[in-house]
């Protein structure tokens, strides 16, 4: 199949007007000017990676304006313990499909999804897009049922396409069940994500006993981290976190939400992390249009901030050469939204609807 496009970005190499795609089965085989008589002729758009939202929580999308900010962040977590006991596992589901069809429609193909209720994933009607599924895994102190709940994950994920352990936060979880966590994710090659470092002070906030410890200490590091948030790393921290070669997972508007102030690029840049977008959940967003986010990152240029929901996230997911790029042998993830101004600007800028995306060579939308 051959996709035309006024642009096609693929991101490593500089936009190519009126560019031709060429998609045999999951895979893009060509990227080319013109040539041959498109399948598809998208005519004045942009075509461009399909996003990844590295941070999602679908499992609380219906959740949306259900939990108010009221100034404190641990009340605003255990508003949503509060909520969480009173939902049905219909409730959840139905959460987690609107999750996905809001992803769907707004252009994104790949998912790094937080998930407490992996027993319902069976349940659901089958997704076009890539999620990682990642199991929550959260104890406050270390007990044998920690080791039974990795080992519960662990033989669950086997069962999918792919996957992670997600350790909830150093102040929600063990040293010791984030140790077996990163150990088992290691062995396997899973994703190993976790809320770091979100507020300053967290370690004192559930945790009462016990000192701070180290990323080192807790076996996040390495290539397979993605952290959430980062707000308050230091620089060693920081460091160690990108010599490791994980990433870091920036969610403006939720950032927005919480009404914490500009995000530390600074600190992130000079650390060399990896550093990718997510939306985080609907309990903290108005929405999972991960363009929003975009939208929100000023500070840069517009293609810097699409690497950071393509290129960059596909080096979280340790999926490059695969994702996050339009390139010969990559997977055909793809997306298009009308042509406004600049192509850059039109995915990152604009606010016109994606009208066409594909997630392995299969239409999703058009
Ligand atoms: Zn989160």
């Amino acid at each position: 199949m051959i996709i035309r496009a006024r642009y096609v970005l693929p991101m490593d190499a500089p936009p190519i007007r009126d560019g031709n795609v060429l998609v045999e089965g999951e895979r893009i085989v060509a990227v080319s000017s013109s040539g041959a008589i498109p399948d598809v002729d998208l005519g004045e758009a942009v075509l461009f990676p399909g996003l990844i939202n590295a941070h999602c929580h679908l499992d609380y999308t219906d959740m949306l304006g259900l939990v108010p900010w009221r100034g404190d962040f641990r009340d605003w977590i255990l508003q949503i313990t509060a909520l969480k006991k009173q939902w049905t596992e219909d409730r959840y589901l139905a959460s987690i499909n609107h999750g996905l069809a809001e992803l769907a429609r707004t252009g994104t193909t790949s998912v790094v999804n937080i998930e407490c209720y992996p027993k319902l994933v069976a349940r659901l009607a089958p997704t076009p897009l890539r999620v990682w599924w990642c199991v929550e895994l959260l104890d406050l102190t270390w007990s044998e049922d920690s080791r039974r709940m990795v080992e519960h994950a662990d033989r669950w994920l086997k069962t999918q396409p792919r996957g992670g352990l997600a350790p909830h936060a150093p102040y929600t979880t063990s040293a010791p069940l984030y140790r077996l966590a990163a150990r088992t994710a290691r062995e396997h090659g899973w994703l190993l994500t976790t809320h770091l470092a979100e507020t300053r002070g967290e370690n004192e906030m559930f945790r009462l006993q016990g000192d701070p410890v180290s990323l080192a200490e807790l076996g996040v590091l390495g290539t397979n981290c993605v952290a959430a948030h980062g707000n308050h790393l230091s620089d060693a921290e920081a460091e160690s976190l990108a010599r490791a070669g994980g990433s870091v997972v920036h969610c403006p508007r939720a950032h927005r939400f919480f009404g914490r102030g500009e995000a530390p690029w600074g600190l992130w840049r000079r650390a060399g992390l990896n550093s990718c977008l997510g939306t985080d959940s609907l309990a903290s967003n108005e929405s999972l249009d991960l363009r929003a986010e975009m939208r929100t990152v000023t500070q840069f240029p517009a293609r810097d901030v699409l690497a950071m929901a393509t290129v960059n996230a596909a080096k979280a997911l340790n999926c490059e050469g695969k994702l996050g790029k339009i390139a010969v042998g990559s997977w055909a993830d793809l997306a298009a939204v009308p042509l406004d101004g600049d192509p850059y600007e039109s995915v990152a800028r604009s606010e016109k609807p994606v009208c066409f995306s594909m997630v392995g060579g299969k239409v999703v939308q058009q």
